[in-house]
């Protein structure tokens, strides 16, 4: 019998450690390392649309996922007066999925960690990757730790700054900024919204996403260039501030503006985005989610990309093939439809920045009302594709 593939992941993310279990479950001894101490992360919550929940019902993950979240069929469109423009859905309930199951992101990573441990993964927190040689036969690593060790493969995915993409890629391969920022915070949920609200501000929007009956996140995006280091002490008074300066104080959404100011742990993330193009590995080190695809979040689908990296490299690494092949028929599978949500996370973030004077406004109020709900199907139609 063959010996089981020995493989190291960099980076405990949403895609290290979900592609932590789908390679575990076909046979592999996967090894996970982080530069940080614990699992932690920026940002309250986030969404998995049917082709993220697809992907986690494929590593068995599904159940404890579904009892975790909150589903969330679609979303509601706003202007900044609270008229509501549209409703748009995240899809049919295909296969008896939800069309999306919004979460905590430190409880999904909580959970993704212990379904990797159960499937008999091992973690080494606090290391980096210090030096990397590979042969025809083999990796070897040299951990910050001064430790060695030898792997079938060695996967990055280390996020949007990835340290395995600049030293085995090339630093062309920089992330790009996109000339937006997101700020978010986690609030009450005062009004018991069940499924997300947009409220479409002038040059950017205002989402309120419910976790739970008592808790919800606001995404602030809006246009802004340069990269403004900001006092770390006045985040809730900033956002505060943006988001009434968006939306004109929008008197509907008056008691989460109020709770933006007193909110804890505000995260700020100006956008950027990487694209690898072929092939996304070196020999026996490759890169996934983030590290090769950063896209931004207009379609909620960046981490659900992450997993669905992993899932399709673990189908490829099952069969009766070389790594090669794998990893070839990895890239078939990968490239056109990560770049097709890509770009069209792009061309929406756009869309939504391009309506600061009183007329861009007006086109896009107008434009939510009757042509965001059939590009919202086809981004629907596009994550519906099988991977
Ligand atoms: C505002 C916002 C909202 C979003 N909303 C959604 C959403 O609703 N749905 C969705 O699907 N996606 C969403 N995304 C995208 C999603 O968060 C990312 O695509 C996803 O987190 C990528 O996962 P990853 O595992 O590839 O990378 P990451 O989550 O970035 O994980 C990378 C890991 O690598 C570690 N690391 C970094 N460098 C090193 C190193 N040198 N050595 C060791 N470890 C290292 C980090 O500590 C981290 O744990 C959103 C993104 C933003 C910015």
């Amino acid at each position: 019998m063959a010996e089981p593939l020995k493989i190291l992941i960099v980076g405990a993310g949403i895609g290290g450690l979900t592609t932590a279990s789908a390679l575990a479950r076909i046979g592999a001894r996967v090894e996970v390392i982080d530069d940080k101490p614990e699992i932690s992360v920026a940002g309250v919550g986030f969404g998995l649309r049917i082709n993220g929940l697809r992907a986690v019902r494929e590593i068995g993950m599904l159940e404890d996922v579904l009892a975790m979240g909150h589903p969330a069929p679609g979303i509601d469109n706003y202007d900044s007066e609270g008229n509501l423009l549209s409703t748009m859905s995240y899809g049919t309930q295909d296969e008896g999925l939800p069309g999306c199951v919004t979460m905590s992101r430190v409880a999904f990573l909580e959970l993704a960690t212990q379904h990797a441990l159960d499937n008999g993964c091992t973690f080494r927190m606090s290391t980096t990757v210090s030096a990397l040689t590979q042969d025809d036969d083999m990796a070897l690593v040299t951990f910050s730790s001064g430790d060695q060790e030898e792997y079938d493969l060695v996967l990055g995915f280390d996020g949007l700054n990835s340290q395995i993409r600049r030293d085995y890629f090339g630093e062309k391969h920089a992330p790009r900024p996109v000339g937006g920022v997101a700020w978010r915070a986690g609030l009450p949920n005062r009004r018991k919204i069940m499924q997300p609200i947009i409220c479409q501000g002038h040059g950017g929007k205002i989402m309120l996403t419910p976790l739970s009956e008592d808790l919800m996140y606001m995404v602030l995006t809006v246009a802004e260039e340069g990269r403004p280091r900001y006092d770390a002490n006045k985040m809730a008074e900033i956002m505060h501030d943006r988001a009434v300066a968006l939306t004109g104080g929008a008197e509907f959404l008056a008691d989460a503006l109020e709770d933006v100011r007193h909110a804890e742990n505000v995260a700020y993330t100006p956008y950027s985005t990487v694209w690898v193009p072929y092939p996304w590995f070196r020999g026996r080190v490759m890169i996934m989610g983030d590290a090769a695809h950063t896209m931004t979040p207009y379609l909620g689908s960046g981490a659900a990309m992450s997993i669905e990296d992993g899932v399709v490299l673990a189908q490829e690494l099952a069969k009766d093939q070389s790594l090669l092949d794998a990893q070839l028929n990895v890239m078939k599978r990968r490239l056109p439809r990560v770049r097709a949500v890509l770009d069209r996370s792009i061309e929406s973030m756009l869309e939504e920045f391009d309506s600061v004077t009183p007329e861009a406004y007006r086109a896009r109020i107008e434009h939510l009302r009757h042509d965001e709900p059939i590009a919202n199907e086809y981004a629907n139609r596009l994550l519906r594709m099988p991977y």
